[in-house]
């Protein structure tokens, strides 16, 4: 059972004094899909909006294995007792809601920081990815900021779409790969490899160090090939161990450094700026589309003129033209 709505007020105060209780009933509310909820929702984003965006927006990507969790585990633990940072780790999983399964989900993940003071880890819900996850991790963002949390970690599955969706809401994009298969970069998408702003090679201990350590000179010169970032920054490649934990720390300094050149040159506002806009259209977009596909006319036409396209019998321009005109009518 969710537990009633609170009075806006509530909401604003809980989450700017740093409440974790309350800021979880806010997530949930900026996540719901009732269109009961969706006034008090943005009210309440705009309520916390100046208080918001002072954090460092790190994404953390990986296949399944990799060791996404037990890095942030180790991560996260390394920056609230060594740092003294305040760390919210969100993630988006692209599970399909059909199966229910979540690839992210269903292990207890990240044991010893969820058992930390200055952690907060929200679970991300097995739910459509485009019209549901991800499409609320933006507004848990400022959410976690306007709480106090100084870092906030947002961690995906190197499947689908989400790793353009989550570069798209962070400043620094970090990709995690395992040791050893040197030619796992053929299988890498080369839109991930444009995207990164460092890779880590994982598990870089005990019988897998020079495996690592190989891996991690073969990436690096692979990257070469790459033309270098408008920016400067030329995406480094390291090795971790979340065991150890080495190179844990390293990987922060990597981000602080990156962080304060994003900054010194002015392309953190503007990178920010720039997603912002990006993300006021997708939501119209998105909006659009719901509102195109349950549009009781074209919702009548559309199977018909999908079979029409798919068999020939018409051209997809001819029947985006006629389904447009039915929109508009
Ligand atoms: P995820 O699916 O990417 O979140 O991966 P997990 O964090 O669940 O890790 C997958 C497996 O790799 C687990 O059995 C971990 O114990 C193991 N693992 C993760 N990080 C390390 C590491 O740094 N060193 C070693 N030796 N094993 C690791």
């Amino acid at each position: 059972m969710t537990p009633p709505r609170l009075p806006l007020a509530r909401y604003v105060d809980g989450v700017l004094g740093g409440d974790t209780a309350i800021l979880a009933r806010a997530i949930t509310l900026v996540e719901s899909e009732r269109a009961a909820d969706a006034d008090a929702a943005a009210a309440l984003l705009d309520a916390v909006l100046p208080h918001a965006g002072r954090s460092r927006r790190v994404g953390i990507t990986g296949v399944p294995g990799v060791g996404k969790s037990t890095f942030i585990d180790a991560l996260g633990i390394h920056l609230v007792r060594d740092r003294g940072e305040r760390v919210a780790v969100l993630s988006v999983d692209p599970s399909s809601p059909i199966s229910r399964g979540s690839i992210l989900g269903d292990k207890t993940r990240m044991e010893r920081l969820a058992l930390e003071d200055g952690a907060y880890i929200r679970p991300s819900p097995a739910r459509g990815f485009l019209g549901g996850v991800a499409r609320h991790t933006r507004e848990t963002i400022l959410l976690c900021e306007a709480a106090g949390f100084g870092t906030i970690l947002v961690e995906t599955v190197g499947v689908g779409q989400s790793e353009t969706a989550v570069r798209s809401m962070t400043d620094f994009f970090l990709l995690l790969l395992l040791p050893g298969a040197g030619d796992q970069l053929q299988g890498i998408k080369r839109g991930i490899i444009e995207m990164v702003d460092a890779i880590a090679i994982t598990k870089a201990d005990g019988d897998m160090l020079a495996l690592a350590e190989r891996a991690r000179v073969e990436y690096q010169a692979a990257l070469h090939l790459f033309p270098a970032a408008a920016n400067g920054w030329n995406p480094p490649v390291v090795t971790c161990s979340a065991v150890t934990p080495a190179g844990v720390g390293d990987i922060w300094d990597l981000v602080i450094e990156h962080h304060a050149r994003m900054v010194a040159n002015r392309q953190l506002a503007s990178r920010r700026r720039a997603q912002s806009i990006e993300w006021m259209r997708e939501l119209v977009s998105t909006e659009v589309d719901a509102a195109f596909r349950a549009h009781p006319r074209v919702a009548d036409a559309l199977p018909a003129l999908e079979s029409a396209v798919a068999e020939g019998r018409t051209t997809a321009f001819a029947a985006a033209r006629e389904l447009l005109t039915l929109f508009r009518g």
